[in-house]
């Protein structure tokens, strides 16, 4: 009987022991997820599943410690934030409006208690602060990570560009990057009927939103009766990219088809017109840009300010030297921009603001071009490109514009969405 209890015992002991065998054993086999294809979705690099969180925007009067307080984090913590300060890394610095959100797992009197708070210095910046650990607060910079995502975007002018994209279901942000590419080629004040475009475009998205305007790659204009080629091509290392016509010219002129962004040409070139003031015929050897005083006026191309100063007729007035051939000249300025006589300026610097001084009867730019000494027809005058394509770099440039151009022939112009016509039935 004894014999029998303890071989009883010594059976019981086996099985307990192995039985605590397996059970400390599974410990270390892994855990098999059910759903092994269930994406853990991360914010700020921190597991969404493991957090309550609340997100809100930083109201005015907030400050950082303000905030933190409500959500459990006291004012000794907070004093170290403060300490953990530097001329180049604010840590206490806020601003009203931006982002921020509280990583939470637990509550105290209902108050939720701070594990990590993130701020939102800007669409792409945050600031991560942990408060895992009691002693020390961790607070890091991180920079999101920009998609680039290439898009097609095409249409034919019907009544205008902003309804040619708009109808289409685009962005108005991509006209504006449109007028920027085809700057040079392209009159936007003049586009006809049945112009059209084929453009690939990049768009930069943070978090699934699209930031900043969309950057055209490459595309085609079809305006003036002409396909207007814009092909990228880097030349050598230490150039950009630069946009070349499908002969490897530049894209860039040397003068802007317009120094200003006007609304309508009030008065064209002419060897007789009647004078606005002196109601008598007189020339017009230069072109009128109507814009509202004030508009920025531009230099038209790189060059030396010759002269800067009053003329009886002519009012505030500036003018450029360009190179041998070329100078222009703007008159009936409000006032000046920074640059002096015997100053350098650059194509695209502010030399003056749309005015109406001088014999002038509304807010406009007397804008003249001088050919040799002689006063030509600024809108009739074709400036020459800037630097084409090195003839070493052509045969790189025929096999990478081939692709652009294959691409972009592919990409079909939609038909126009039908206008709603509401009747009108009043009479
Ligand atoms: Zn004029």
């Amino acid at each position: 009987m004894k014999k029998l209890i303890i071989i009883s015992l010594i059976l019981c002991i086996v099985i307990l022991s192995i039985t605590l065998f397996f059970v400390t054993q599974t410990k270390d086999v892994p855990i098999i997820p059910i759903n092994p294809k269930k994406p853990k979705i991360e914010k700020y690099g921190l597991l969404v599943d493991n957090y309550k969180i609340i997100t809100d925007t930083v109201k005015t009067g907030e400050l950082l410690g303000s905030i933190l307080n409500k959500f459990g984090i006291n004012a000794t913590q907070i004093d170290k934030i403060s300490k953990q300060s530097s001329d180049t890394f604010r840590t206490t610095f806020i601003n009203v409006g931006q982002a921020y959100s509280i990583f939470y797992d637990t509550l105290i009197d209902n108050v939720p208690q701070t594990k990590y708070f993130v701020y939102e210095n800007s669409r792409t910046k945050y600031t991560k602060y942990n408060f895992t650990n009691k002693d020390t607060i961790i607070i890091e910079r991180f920079t999101k990570k920009i998609d680039t995502i290439e898009n097609i975007a095409s249409g034919k002018i019907e009544s205008s560009l902003w309804n040619a994209l708009v109808n289409n279901g685009y962005s108005w942000n991509i006209a504006i990057a449109l007028s920027q590419t085809f700057a040079w080629t392209v009159d936007f004040y003049a586009l006809q009927k049945d112009d059209w475009f084929k453009v690939v475009y990049d768009d930069l998205v943070v978090d699934g939103q699209t930031i900043d305007s969309p950057i055209i790659r490459a595309g085609v204009f079809y305006h003036g009766g002409r396909e207007l080629w814009s092909v990228p091509f880097q030349q050598n290392d230490s150039s950009g990219i630069s946009f070349y016509d499908t002969l490897g010219n530049s894209m860039r002129k040397t003068f802007l088809k317009a120094p200003l962004q006007y609304t309508r040409v009030s008065s064209r070139y002419s060897t007789a017109r009647m004078h606005p003031i002196f109601n008598r015929p007189s020339e017009h050897r230069a072109v009128d840009f109507a814009a509202p005083c004030g508009t920025p006026i531009y230099a038209a191309s790189d060059g030396t300010i010759t002269r800067r100063g009053w003329d009886t007729g002519g009012g505030n007035f500036v003018s450029i030297r360009h190179n041998s051939v070329y100078s222009t000249v703007y008159m009936h300025m409000s006032s000046f921009g920074n640059f002096n006589i015997g100053q350098y300026v650059l194509q695209g610097e502010i030399i003056g603001y749309v005015g109406s001084t001088g014999w002038s009867t509304g807010c406009h730019l007397h804008y003249e071009v001088h050919e040799n000494g002689q006063k030509i027809d600024p809108l009739s005058f074709d400036p020459p490109p800037a630097e084409p394509i090195d003839s070493v770099n052509m045969p790189r440039f025929n096999v990478e514009k081939q692709v652009w151009i294959k691409k972009i022939k592919k990409i079909k112009i939609p038909r126009q969405k039908k206008q709603i016509m509401v009747q009108n039935n009043e009479n």
